[in-house]
């Protein structure tokens, strides 16, 4: 990481200096509260941070509100709109080392998989400048040519998005761009575990020329701000992507309130794999899709689905090549996966593995923290394989968020849907075989928002993402994703 993106990256952040962005204007908390945020990789301090309390938060909705009601952004010309978003693409752009460096200190994440992020937000911004350029209101002909009826697409309204902390700048991103585009304002939520990056993206939102109001951000426990967030009439949206536990609460409030309320949440994804399969592509993709970013992605393929001819085999190679992933620091280009992201995750995983054995599941490798004195200071946790695994247990069907993938057997192409679909989640999920025709029957059959045939992990800004079942209610991304951002209205207009 070179010098001038690391004090860049000090710079955006702002360390010591008001964290808490309302009406326009940089603000401590009211109470002066800080948190100090940690490295998952060393433990030590890398900024401390205003700590917002619920009047901090109240204060940044009702700014919300107001310039939602009274000010210019709702109104303001789409081409203008757009303009804003693609300077805030340069500028992103323009820090992509200072936000890579942040994203990696706050997640543990490696940095090259913070720039992979960076670009995305980039092209999601672009994307939304792009497609709200395009939308033109429909024409509805009524059969008399005396009416003119019109649905056209209007802001829904003051948004809160809440942000959870292995993805702090892309989830939020995925909110934001949209709402800026459709002419909402919002208040931002990061998680309190990773609050930098998003302090740095509001800064560069600033800097594009956003008017007061329209974007703020509070930082703080949801248990503490949740309630002054979601549970007032002031807010029109909560677009929320984080726990199942956590969703049921904002989606009470939400249902109560009549808020609009989309949830974006866990998973559970099933990793097929036919014996016909490309090997080498197939080993590659289930360990990324299982270990990546530490296992904590909410797409990761935690479940092996593997047919039973080869499976002995396929588990031996995925263990063989598990032991070679490189743990350590994200800083270090030498290290292919950071650490987990807290001491509270870093428990869950323990806790998970010791569940795991007293299940019965047979643990291939992993299991335990690696045993190098340099990692001893971060959470870090060994890629673990729990093979002879089945339906009845936890680790099979809980989301651990973690470096646990587990393996199941499977005879026939039913059996793989069954199995795929032996989930109350239904996120994203994978089938590998090179029988098109069985990849498109698996594909199809599968209940999950995402489904790969022969790759793992890719998305794009134009396609929509979301889960079926209990992985939530929306979709971000696509058109979907700028719709969760507008109201509809019929013009019948008499000529
Ligand atoms: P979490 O639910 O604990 O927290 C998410 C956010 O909600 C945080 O900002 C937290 O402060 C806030 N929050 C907590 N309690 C609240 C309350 N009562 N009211 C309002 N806000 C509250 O989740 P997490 O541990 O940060 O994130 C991990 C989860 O996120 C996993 O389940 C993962 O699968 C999911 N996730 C889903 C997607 C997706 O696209 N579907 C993407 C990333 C992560």
């Amino acid at each position: 990481m070179s010098e001038p993106a690391t004090s860049r990256a000090t710079e955006l952040v702002g360390n010591g200096h008001p964290a808490l962005f309302v009406d326009g204007a940089w603000v401590h908390s009211a109470d002066g509260g800080v948190r100090h945020s940690g490295n998952p990789a060393t433990g030590e301090v890398v900024a401390t941070v205003d700590e917002a309390t619920p009047q901090d938060a109240a204060a940044a909705v009702a700014a919300a509100r107001r310039a939602f009601d009274t000010g210019p952004w709702p109104a303001t010309p789409v081409t203008e709109r757009t303009a804003l978003l693609r300077r805030i693409a340069g500028l992103l752009a323009r820090d992509k080392e200072a936000l890579a460096r942040l994203e990696t200190l706050d997640t543990g994440k490696t940095l090259e998989e913070s720039r992979w992020d960076i670009d995305d937000v980039v092209s999601v911004f672009t994307y939304y400048a792009d497609l709200m350029a395009t939308e033109a209101d429909r024409l509805i002909d009524v059969g008399d040519p005396q009416v003119i009826s019109r649905v056209v697409r209007e802001p829904v309204g003051v948004c809160v998005m809440i942000a959870p902390w292995n993805y702090p700048l892309l989830q939020i991103s995925w909110k934001i761009a949209p709402a800026l585009a459709a002419g909402c304002t919002m208040v931002l939520k990061p998680s309190e575990v990773t609050p930098l990056s998003t302090i740095a993206l509001t800064r560069l939102i600033d800097e594009a020329g956003v008017p007061a109001g329209v974007v703020n951000l509070v930082q703080g426990s949801g248990a503490v701000l949740g309630e002054a967030l979601t549970d007032t009439d002031d807010v029109d949206l909560i677009s929320f992507t984080g726990g199942l536990a956590t969703g049921r609460t904002i989606g009470r409030i939400a249902a109560n309130r009549v808020t609009r309320a989309a949830v974006e949440l866990g998973g559970k994804n099933p990793h097929i794999v036919f014996a016909d399969a490309e090997w080498e592509s197939s080993v590659d993709q289930v360990l990324t899709g299982a270990f990546l970013h530490s296992g904590q992605v909410c797409s990761a393929g935690t479940r092996l689905i593997v047919q039973a001819g080869i499976a002995d085999d396929f588990v031996a190679a995925l263990v063989e090549r598990a032991e070679k992933i490189r743990l350590g620091d994200g800083l270090d280009p030498a290290s292919q996966t950071g650490p987990l992201v807290s001491a509270e995750q870093l428990a869950k995983i323990e806790g998970y593995v010791e569940l795991g054995q007293a299940e019965g599941a047979v643990l291939r490798t992993g299991g335990q923290r690696p045993k190098d004195a340099e990692l001893a200071d971060g959470f870090f946790y060994l890629p673990t394989i729990f093979d002879h695994c089945d339906r009845s247990m936890r680790i099979v069907q809980e989301e651990t968020f973690g470096p646990i993938l587990t393996v199941e057997r499977f005879e026939t192409v039913e059996q793989a849907i069954a199995l795929g679909n032996d989930t109350a989640y239904g996120l994203a999920g994978a089938v590998r075989t090179s029988d098109p025709a069985v990849a498109e029957r698996v594909a199809r059959a599968l209940r999950h928002g995402t489904i790969w045939i022969n790759d793992f992990g890719y998305y794009t800004a134009a396609a929509e993402w979301g889960g079926f079942k209990k992985s939530g209610n929306g979709r971000e991304l696509g058109p979907t994703g700028l719709a969760e951002y507008q109201e509809i209205k019929h013009i019948w207009q008499h000529t």
